[in-house]
């Protein structure tokens, strides 16, 4: 999985072309190529060169496209661009394609100089159609091979009988439209439709049993029935989702999410669910707990599967606990999904074992977040003990009244101590050093939230990779 994207200037449509203009100039295979492309859309075809190779004169003698048997030079070409949809150059000559693009795009008229992307306004990906399914690859022109061997793979993996299932979606749509007016409960018909039987039947041709299965999946007439599925993102890097996480992100009609959530996770969510930022910053609550549980019901209400997505686990420290009484209350239907909290994401991508057995026999998962006044209320007596590791949430701001209290109570001010900022992804970093130390460093280094405290002897037992 990548981390984050790439900028790229290409934008993937499908375009119409039934009836369309398109001219191509040049006769050769390349030609030969486009044309037989262009004439299974319905194209009028239009070659423009002097000779044809034997492929394109059958084609042209078929009536399928037709033929100006003349140079393809500048004039010749721009007499017959008005009312042109499209244009590919295809002669064997690179200079005179650059020539005639540059004439094309002074017109807007989108043109492609085959295997030249540098002068084309639209370039053709790596295709494979299966009915009115159809999945294109473009790397952009940067690696043609690429996407000619990513089509391949995507095309092993594609079901055979795919046409005939899109053909039978196809003819039912007009029908399912009058009878669901809505159309995210139309989406989440076909979802149950896909997800259970109705998938196989149809491309297995069996029509009958297929729209049987969309008959009753319509009478159980609870399709809109929303419900909340509270999910644990991970700390941060999006190798560490769960495969139920992914495949919830897939399905939801909303995402409701938090600041630990960033854009490298955002980006797996369905790109047409709504996202609601509902980010908690100390002294900054862009909506409060309860406007949240509100909110998450009113869409649950709504027919929405509403994903709330948090940082981590929902039920560490996230008030994952809190939302879902709310939705019991509400009689809201609801899933929960865990995450790989902070403390065993940033421990394993620190190296630091939280329960090494020749120091520690328990891990404690302690806040640090102050009360109203300003300070900790903690049990002290039992959290600063040699025996266990004491891994502290939201423990940047106070980090120095922590650490002092845990040395008043018992710690040995040499006592090992980190910091783990940003854990697991690519910025993180990790200062260890003691309960005497650590505040000083986290100041010198400018360690930022979100960040994560460890205590105890399991830091000394930090283990770093060598290199590969
Ligand atoms: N539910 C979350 C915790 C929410 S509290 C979980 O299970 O991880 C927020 C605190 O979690 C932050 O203040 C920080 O202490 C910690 N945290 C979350 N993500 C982190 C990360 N990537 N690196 C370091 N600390 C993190």
């Amino acid at each position: 999985m990548q981390a984050s994207f790439e900028r790229t200037s290409w934008f993937p449509i499908m375009l119409r072309l039934e009836g369309a203009r398109v001219l191509v100039a040049g006769g050769g295979n390349v030609a030969a190529n486009k044309v037989q492309l262009l004439v299974s859309t319905g194209a009028r075809v239009e070659i423009l060169s002097p000779t044809l190779s034997p492929e394109l004169e059958r084609l042209v003698a078929d009536g399928k496209a037709h033929v100006t048997r003349q140079d393809a030079t500048a004039d010749n070409l721009s007499a017959r661009l008005p009312g042109c949809r499209m244009v590919y150059l295809a002669t064997s000559n690179r200079a005179l394609n650059a020539e005639l693009s540059a004439l094309c795009q002074s017109l807007n008229i989108p043109v492609c100089a085959v295997d030249d992307p540098e002068v084309s306004s639209f370039i053709t990906p790596a295709m494979t159609t299966r009915g009115a399914v159809q999945i294109a690859v473009s790397t952009g022109g940067a690696a043609p091979v690429l996407a000619r061997r990513l089509r391949a793979k995507i095309e092993e993996i594609m079901p055979a009988g795919l046409h005939r299932l899109a053909a039978f979606m196809q003819q039912s749509r007009v029908a399912l439209r009058t009878r669901v007016p809505d159309s995210a409960i139309r989406r989440r018909v076909w979802e149950r439709f896909l997800d259970g039987s109705g998938g196989p039947l149809a491309m297995a041709g069996n029509t009958q049993a297929a729209q049987n299965e969309l008959d009753r999946i319509l009478d159980e007439g609870n399709a809109r029935t929303g419900e909340v599925w509270l999910v644990g993102a991970g700390p941060g890097n999006p190798d560490l989702l769960t495969l139920a996480a992914l495949r919830l992100m897939q399905d939801a009609d909303s995402v409701l999410y938090d600041n630990l959530v960033g854009p490298d996770i955002l980006n797996y969510v369905r790109r047409d669910a709504e996202r609601v930022f509902v980010g908690k910053q100390t002294n900054n609550h862009t909506l409060p707990q309860t406007g949240i549980n509100a909110e998450l019901i009113r869409r649950a209400k709504a027919g929405e599967r509403v994903l709330r997505l948090k940082g981590g686990d929902p039920f560490i420290f996230g008030r994952g606990g809190e939302e879902i009484e709310a939705l019991v209350e509400a009689g809201v239907p609801f899933r929960i999904i865990p995450g790989i909290s902070a403390a065993n994401g940033c421990a394993a991508y620190a190296g630091i074992p939280l329960t090494h057995r020749d120091c520690a026999q328990a891990c404690l998962f302690i806040t640090g977040h102050a009360r109203a006044d300003g300070t900790l209320n903690l049990a002290w007596e039992t959290i600063a003990l040699r025996s266990q590791t004491i891994v502290i949430y939201m423990g940047l701001t106070l980090v120095s009244q922590l650490c002092a209290r845990l040395i008043e109570h018992g710690l040995p001010a040499d006592w090992p101590a980190a910091i783990v900022e940003g854990g697991t992804l690519p910025r993180q970093r990790v200062l260890t050093g003691t309960l005497a130390t650590l505040p000083q460093q986290v100041a010198d280094n400018h360690i930022t939230s979100p960040a994560l405290v460890i205590v105890g002897e399991v830091v000394r037992h930090r283990v770093i990779s060598p290199p590969a």
